[in-house]
């Protein structure tokens, strides 16, 4: 039986063992390990490669996040708008600032935020706008930037499963005020471990974010904001050094993967990836749906192929953002001493979202690597096409 897994690194991390030892080695024998040349020399070229003027690493993509909100103020008593079927890292950034997450349905076509919907969510309150590049695919950047100028609010990009990709001709993390990167090791640049990166290009914001980032300090032992330990140590930043010159490649073998998909896949039953225009994705994840999706997961599975779902439960019935989903699980805050902080009661029920929740629902990833076979790719669509 064929064996297929959702996901591999084995064919990347073979091709690169040589460079990828080569930065251990080097990180090794400089014995310096936070805050280095290796963590410099990867910032620049990462933002380089996006387009911006700077680039500053951080522990991961939660984090770069977390400090760009910080550095531009927001906080308590601000709204910030973010589409409702998202990672949950992206609301959890929001709500960890303390600031008031928005949620804006997607365009069911793109599964990333709607345009048209933005504006109808702005109040008094609103301070930024979080575009997520959902699954690779680049937001429609254009209307969101006219919106946020014409009401003044900030733009945070969510590109944590986008490196690389391109809205008309331009690479996402460099439309908004900064965005944030992840290297997480599934990530399409992944790390060896936790990793991440904001870009931007304002220098103000880029030195408070680099400042906030460690403990808030500018020179050592001067501290002038109460920061935060989270930084990209010399290892990691080596090992990004030694995958960054072969994304764009990974990616375009992505690229060819997820064309013999679409044009592979006939199955009447499956709704495809839509890809407008204005996009060139980088496909973090190939997203299919269909109303039998635990079904299709599971046939797929009985002929050695892995799949995932992004996401099974949306964030506004997760228990840490919904009073109801703790009751029905037995957490309610009355059996939570002390969980008050970790909870949320978001202004959200069960089908006042319903595109997140109908995405929930029937959402499948199908396998998508650097490294992947013909044979397997070929494989894969036979199996999805014999789906009954
Ligand atoms: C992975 C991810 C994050 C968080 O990145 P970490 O490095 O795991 O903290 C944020 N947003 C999205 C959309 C992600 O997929």
């Amino acid at each position: 039986m064929n064996n297929i897994p959702f996901v591999s690194f084995r064919p990347m991390e073979q091709e690169l063992n040589t460079e990828i030892r080569a930065a251990f080695d080097r990180v090794l024998e400089s014995s310096w390990y936070i805050l280095g040349h290796e963590d410099t020399a990867f910032e620049e070229a990462f933002a380089k490669f996006v387009g911006t003027d700077h680039c500053i690493g951080c522990g991961n993509g939660l984090d770069a996040l977390i400090l760009s909100l910080k550095a531009l103020g927001v906080g308590p008593g601000d709204e910030v708008i973010v589409q409702s079927n998202t990672y949950i890292a992206t609301v959890l950034a929001i709500t960890y600032v303390g600031a008031t997450p928005v949620l804006v349905e997607p365009d069911i076509r793109t599964y990333n935020i709607d345009p048209a919907l933005i504006e109808q969510a702005i109040t008094s309150r609103t301070r930024a706008i979080m575009p997520v590049h959902l699954y690779g695919q680049p937001c429609d950047m254009d209307p969101i930037m006219e919106i946020a100028s014409r009401h003044g609010i900030k733009v945070v990009e969510d590109c944590a499963q986008a490196h690389g990709a391109l809205y008309k001709g331009k690479r996402v993390g460099s439309f908004g005020d900064s965005a944030g990167f992840s290297f997480y090791p599934g990530k399409n640049l992944g790390a060896l471990g936790d990793a991440g990166a904001v870009t931007t290009s304002d220098k103000a914001l880029g030195d408070k974010i680099r400042a906030i980032a460690n403990y808030g300090s500018d020179y050592k032992y001067h501290f002038i904001y109460q920061g935060q330990n989270s930084r990209l140590d010399e290892l990691q930043a080596a090992l990004l050094s030694a995958k960054l010159p072969a994304l764009d490649r990974m990616n375009a073998e992505r690229r060819r993967i997820a064309r013999e998909y679409l044009q592979g896949m006939n199955n009447p039953d499956i709704i495809m990836p839509y890809v407008p225009d204005y996009a060139e994705p980088v496909w973090h994840i190939f997203a299919i749906r269909t109303e039998r999706r635990d079904e299709l997961a599971e046939y797929l599975k009985e002929r050695g192929i892995g799949t995932m779902m992004h996401y099974p439960i949306p964030i506004h019935m997760q228990e840490c953002y919904s009073e109801k989903a703790r009751a029905a699980a037995g957490h309610s805050d009355a059996e939570c001493p002390g969980c008050e902080h970790l909870h949320d009661s978001l202004p959200y029920a069960q089908g006042d979202l319903p595109l997140a929740e109908e995405i929930s629902r029937t959402e499948l990833s199908l396998p998508m690597y650097y490294g992947m076979t013909d044979e397997q790719v070929a494989y894969v669509i036979d199996a999805v096409n014999s789906f009954k």
